[in-house]
């Protein structure tokens, strides 16, 4: 098998299907063709490809060490999945980009229902135009999801797993129950801290009491615009600018990296970061709209670029592209949470008064944890005990049960994290805290400013995802894998 030959084409396939991407959710086309572009790469996505790949041994004839080997059959084995349901995921989202739901006698598009609820304090107004949404979605869309589902659990039977999370444990080596069983003690530790300080703020920023509040309003809550004059507009791109700066990164002088500030009718609100060759062509697309939120956007996903920009272009396509993608969640968070970072904003917000944001913002990230640490709970289970009912059923309950907020049973199959990527986020989110207690006690308060951290990033960053999260720790000589740092800071402001 040309191993060389099959990267080179995975490296072309990536590179079409993230401009595809690009140009769809940066609003220049309206098309978004997976089952055309998957066709052109047959040698990526066939069940040949897949056997010969799962039959190779590493260190043989092949060439491939033990280390790619793992993230290849990982690999091939998405591929095969990719190209088994390719037909139901892109029907999934055109559907999804073309459905509307009736609003103020006009007609709003699905999609945007979370924006424009986040944005509506009438809380009838939200539960009304979220009563629609769910309608729209258990009528159009979860009959596919229920179809992707089924090929999904059938496809792991096939491929000889016992389920979805035994493939997952067998071929990425994610430990899933030790996770499970870690953000499930971290639960039990914050359920009194989370219900006095969900109390408060429900009170303070919608006018609700405990048991009043339904998944809608979540959003409403998190988007707590009174913070919004801290973060205006104008200042966004040169804060993130000068921020970089600080760690030795001239962001207008990164030939491989494009801002795409420009607004358009169609362009996705949301910012987001696309790798087309990396570290080559790295594209960063925003509308700068200010708020707090759109700061943490805008760094979350700077983060995810400046990795992309800073890895050795002689990395093997794998360690590009594949690997454990907490490494990459962690620094897209790591410079997002800057935005919430006492020094931080003391020093280039040039504001005094933020001990309010501070404080909420770590009720926000303890919200995040536990939601995450609950759909895994939830996730973990789907699979073993596959039973699309009964699932409806738990997720209901479980996110119901941890979170406060009334979740509707209709949304337990699209809030589904695909590949695990709820563990990933999770093992982002532990390790961001303690890289970054790290680089405080090495750098200093305000290490950001000191261009010798960035050197040690631009070192880390080098190196891609050969190395998962527990490796990148270890070899920091930081301790494992825990929820005391991320606890730690939590308590430290919110408590
Ligand atoms: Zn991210």
């Amino acid at each position: 098998m040309d191993i060389a030959h099959l990267m080179q084409r995975a490296e072309e396939f990536y590179a079409e299907i993230a401009l595809e991407y690009y140009n769809n959710y940066a609003g220049l086309s309206d098309e978004f063709r997976i089952v055309e572009i998957v066709g052109k790469y047959p040698e990526l996505f066939s069940r040949e490809t897949y056997d010969e790949v799962m039959a190779l041994e590493p260190d043989g004839q092949a060439g491939i060490d033990e280390r790619e080997l793992k993230l290849l059959r990982y690999f091939v084995t998405g591929n095969y999945f990719t190209a088994e349901t390719k037909y139901l995921v892109e029907e999934k989202e055109k559907k999804e980009a073309a459905l509307t739901v009736e609003h103020k006698g006009e007609k709003l598009a699905y999609r945007s229902v979370p924006v424009v609820n986040a944005n509506e304090e009438d809380v009838r107004v939200r539960r009304e135009l979220d009563g629609k949404a769910l309608a729209a979605l258990d009528g159009e869309l979860n009959p596919l999801y229920e179809q992707i589902f089924e090929k999904l659990h059938a496809l792991t039977g096939e491929l000889g797993y016992e389920n979805y999370t035994d493939l997952t444990g067998q071929l990425t080596g994610l430990r899933l129950e030790w996770l499970r069983d870690t953000m499930q003690r971290f639960v039990r530790e914050t359920n009194n801290l989370y219900r006095e300080a969900l109390d408060e703020y429900a009170w303070t920023l919608l006018g609700l009491r405990l048991g009043e509040l339904a998944q809608c309003d979540i959003g409403r809550l998190m988007r707590a615009d009174t913070f919004d004059p801290m973060f205006s507009q104008e200042r966004m791109v040169p804060v993130l600018k000068d921020t970089l700066s600080g760690l030795g990164i001239d962001l207008d002088a990164q030939e491989n990296v494009a801002l795409d500030l420009e607004s358009r009718p169609k362009k996705s609100p949301r910012a987001f970061c696309v790798g087309i060759r990396v570290p080559q062509d790295i594209r960063l697309v925003l509308t700068p709209i200010g708020g707090a939120q759109d700061y943490s956007t805008l760094f979350h996903e700077a983060g995810h670029v400046e990795f992309y920009a800073h890895m050795d272009a002689k990395l093997p396509f794998l360690y590009r592209h594949e690997g454990d993608t907490s490494v990459h969640e962690n620094f897209a968070f790591l410079l997002q949470y800057l935005t919430t970072d006492p020094a931080w904003l003391e020093d280039v917000l040039d504001r005094v008064r933020f001990d309010d944001y501070v404080r909420f913002s770590r009720f926000n990230k303890l919200y995040m944890l536990r939601r995450y640490a609950t759909k895994l709970d939830y996730e973990y289970g789907f699979w073993p005990n596959y039973d699309l009912d009964a699932a409806r059923r738990t997720y209901r309950e479980k996110l119901t049960g941890t979170l406060l907020f009334k979740y509707p049973s209709k949304r337990a199959l699209s809030d589904f994290d695909q590949g695990y990527y709820v563990a990933k986020y999770l093992q982002a989110w532990l390790a961001e805290a303690a890289i970054r207690k790290h680089l405080r006690g090495e750098f200093g308060r305000k290490w950001y400013r000191n261009a010798k951290a960035g050197d040690w990033l631009r070192t880390v960053w080098a190196e891609g995802q050969k190395y998962d999260i527990h490796e990148l720790l270890a070899h920091f000589g930081l301790p494992k894998l825990s929820y005391k740092p991320a606890l730690d800071d939590i308590r430290e402001h919110l408590g």
